[in-house]
């Protein structure tokens, strides 16, 4: 299966587009992107003021020519396939083969494209950050008709990038993880919380208080017995 082929089947049945970037929240836990896509939810921590702080030149839209490659900076993405939308950080665009420019001179096609993510921490693979990369590929791939075979993820704080393989397995994981986003929105679900050491970066902490709201915390237990439930 090509790349091209594996991306034809339509995901979303809805007209309503989703952040891309709740695919990330979603698979870190996924009550905390309910908690931000059913009930609006946003709140800031150390580790969001970060990710705004690594985010803050790959955030201006515009572009830049470094070592032949065009850096396309913040560059809105979209998908009708998977009802997503979104913004790249950095979109590489190298050279077309046939003429050595991003855009040959007779206006047909593009030169490859590598998408980039820029993500606060050390270089670690992480399966939430690949998704959401993946993602941003799909989009590419519709948008542009192209083919995306790889991406990376540059990790802020050892400054190193890691690259990212869109195989097929991850090209299926991110469209499975698109589908069970969609299917939260339609159902309109909050799921319980579950604690877990992940819990104490998390910037909806003090929203979600999952010691106290998790499905086997004493608090629903006594709030079960008490309205028989
Ligand atoms: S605090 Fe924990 S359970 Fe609650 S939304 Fe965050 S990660 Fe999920």
């Amino acid at each position: 299966m090509t790349p091209i082929e594996n991306s034809k089947s339509q995901i979303s049945e809805s007209r309503e587009q989703l952040p891309l970037s709740l695919l990330n929240d979603y698979l870190y836990c996924p009550r905390r992107a309910a908690l931000k896509l059913v009930e609006g939810w946003r709140s800031a921590n150390e580790h969001t003021a970060r990710g705004d702080i690594v985010h803050e030149h790959s955030d201006l839209a515009g572009y830049e020519v470094v070592k032949g490659a065009t850096l396309l900076r913040a560059l809105p993405v979209w998908s009708e396939r998977m009802g997503l939308n979104g913004k790249c950080d950095i979109v590489e665009v190298r050279p077309h083969p046939s003429s050595g420019h991003p855009l040959p001179s007779d206006g047909r096609g593009i030169g490859s494209l590598f998408p980039v993510e820029f993500k606060v921490g050390k270089r670690r693979q992480w399966e939430n950050d690949d998704v959401q990369l993946c993602a941003h590929a799909l989009c590419l791939e519709e948008m542009f008709n192209a083919s995306i075979p790889c991406g990376a993820v540059f990790h802020a704080d050892s400054k190193r990038r890691r690259e990212v393989e869109f195989t097929v397995a991850l090209r299926r994981r991110t469209e499975a993880t698109v589908r069970e986003l969609h299917g939260l929105m339609n159902d309109q679900r909050v799921p319980a919380a579950v604690f877990k050491p992940a819990c104490e970066a998390c910037s909806l902490y003090e929203i979600c208080l999952p010691k106290a709201t998790a499905a086997d915390s004493r608090a629903e237990r006594l709030a079960r017995s008490l309205f028989q439930i």
